[in-house]
């Protein structure tokens, strides 16, 4: 099993198009400390399968910029399966973009399904003919192969467990259920990578063992945004932040996991750009940052 970050920002990219904090700006004047990012997702391969973990709208980039996720032949793609942690619409819209009559499977809890194609007509526009997207379901702590659309086995295992989240904004009317957010152990080969992206509070024991963890590192402080003139803080947007005696930092500071590595990074994080203090105190506790293109696991 190999593993390729695709995208290593959180929902808005960097820069973000209507933000002016000091990463966006570095981006725009191609100051060298800060590199541009997109949409959080990652792949995993394993022989001739491809699963991706989280459909970005940054995603034609993201494939266009992975050799090994294009199509091999006239049409078709090496893209097995999709799998995603929540309903959120940086992690769902990408599906749109890969709707040109190809089958998908796409691997969801029943909530996060339910949230995307009940209460959003414009999925309509992934039905449009039998088969074109086979939904299945993850059950939470049941380990499943993943399968392509046909029914093909990848090789590729994947087993969700509820990470403490929320409902996307835009489903806020729902009534919150465990199946809203979730991370992912991916397992092939007698390697696990541990995915998750979004989360309130890590579990105990979270990435224990595996060969990378892959966790939320969208905001360095809690009042990130609220610095610059927003108005919610981390924890209402369910996302832990790396820093203080509460912070992921400190609470994972026990995971055995060889590799611990933060994606899913807001802009506004200071730790993006080199040289900064943050970035240090990150990497001096033997954590990694993505960057968008990262390989792992080779
Ligand atoms: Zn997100
Ligand atoms: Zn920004």
């Amino acid at each position: 099993m190999r593993a390729r970050i695709l995208g290593s920002a959180a929902g808005g990219g960097l820069p973000q198009w209507n933000c002016g904090c000091d990463n966006c700006h570095a981006v725009r004047r191609d100051d060298p400390r800060v590199r541009a990012r997109t949409q959080d997702s990652l792949a995993v391969f394993r022989g001739e399968h491809a699963v991706v973990c989280n459909a970005s709208p940054d995603i034609r980039d993201q494939l266009a910029a992975a050799p090994r996720l294009h199509p091999r032949g006239v049409r078709g793609t090496p893209i097995s399966a999709i799998v995603l942690t929540n309903g959120d619409l940086d992690h769902v819209l990408g599906l749109f973009s890969l709707r040109e009559s190809q089958p998908l499977a796409i691997y969801a809890t029943a909530a996060v399904r339910r949230g995307l194609v009940e209460h959003n007509a414009m999925c309509a526009t992934l039905s449009r003919f039998p088969g074109q997207v086979v939904w299945r379901t993850l059950e939470l702590e049941r380990e499943v192969e993943l399968a392509d659309p046909a029914g093909a086995p990848t090789g590729i295992s994947v087993r969700a467990f509820p990470l403490l989240g929320k409902l996307p904004v835009h489903l806020a009317k729902l009534s919150p259920s465990p199946e809203d957010n979730v991370g992912l152990s991916l397992r092939a080969d007698g390697r696990e990578l541990v995915y998750a992206p979004g989360c309130a509070l890590p579990p105990p024991g979270l990435g224990d063992g595996a060969d990378a963890l892959l966790f939320d590192g969208t905001f360095w402080t809690s009042d990130e945004l609220i610095r610059l003139g927003g108005t919610a803080r981390a924890e209402d947007m369910a996302h832990i932040p790396i820093s203080g005696p509460e912070g992921s930092l400190a609470l994972l500071g026990r995971c055995t996991a060889t590799r611990r590595i933060y994606t899913h990074i807001n802009n506004t994080n200071p730790m993006l750009a080199l040289g900064t203090a943050q970035r240090r105190e990150v990497v001096a506790a033997g954590w990694e940052i993505a960057e968008d293109g990262m390989e792992l696991l080779s």
